[in-house]
């Protein structure tokens, strides 16, 4: 089981940590925590550098397997052995790019429900851009420019971003959580992560983000398609 240190910190950018063990096969290791995020929830995995002993590993892709975290590494060469000291370092340029687009699509999500009560079915994003899919009947292009003006303005405000892990009991006590399918995650999960832009969004959520909707900066709407009278897809990017 791997110890996931991103949950309560997205700051840390390197990490120490044990070899848990190694799967020759897939070149990955397991390590018993870790702050390379596996990706989910539409947010890609982290890349970056592992150092085992004197033997540095690029990471170029991490995978969430049941509790465990694989790292896989991309270099040749002999593979580290289980006990092993390792030290971790995030390409945080990468990483914090996919924190501020993040927190980005939330700050949309949060804001069309409240100024339209659209929801949102899905979403995807790659560092610096995204795109939510809503079912939202109302939208057209004239709305796009005054969406936008909106998510700046929150934005602008500097609402803090809350993180916290809840019994599940607790988090189905929450009204606001029920609307984004909580009641969808599986029976064997006993806490919930919830992430909250106070004031405006809270979700269950298991990303990475800033803790200030200052960090994300501009947003422009850069694309709107509608994919139907009812889902209408709006794509976002930052500078
Ligand atoms: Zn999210």
């Amino acid at each position: 089981m791997t110890q996931l240190l991103y949950q309560t910190d997205s700051y840390l950018k390197e990490f120490e940590a044990k070899v848990a063990s190694v799967l020759p096969a897939e070149r990955a290791v397991i390590l018993d925590r870790t702050a390379f995020y596996p990706g989910g929830g539409g947010q890609p995995c982290d890349f970056g550098i592992l150092m085992v002993e004197d033997t540095t590993y690029p990471v170029d892709k991490v995978k969430k397997q049941g509790d465990d975290v694989l790292h896989f590494l991309a270099a040749d060469g002999p593979l580290p052995s289980p006990g092993s000291f390792a030290r971790g370092t995030l390409d945080w340029a990468r990483r914090y790019q996919l924190m501020r687009t993040h927190t980005a699509l939330h700050i949309l999500c949060g804001t069309v429900f409240r100024d339209y009560g659209a929801l949102v079915t899905g979403g995807e994003m790659e560092p610096g851009k995204g795109r939510l899919d809503f079912e939202f009947e109302t939208m057209r292009g004239e709305l796009v420019r005054e969406i936008e003006a909106s998510i700046n303005r929150e934005a602008a405000q500097g609402r803090e971003i809350r993180v916290r892990i809840l019994p599940r009991e607790e988090a189905f006590q929450i009204p606001d959580l029920i609307r984004t399918k909580i009641n969808l995650l599986p029976q064997g999960i006993t806490h919930v992560r919830t992430v909250e832009i106070v004031g405006l969004d809270l979700q269950a959520d298991g990303g990475t983000h800033v803790r200030d909707t200052n960090e994300v900066g501009t947003i422009r709407i850069v694309d709107y398609k509608s994919k139907g009278a009812i889902n209408k897809r709006i794509y976002i990017a930052i500078d």
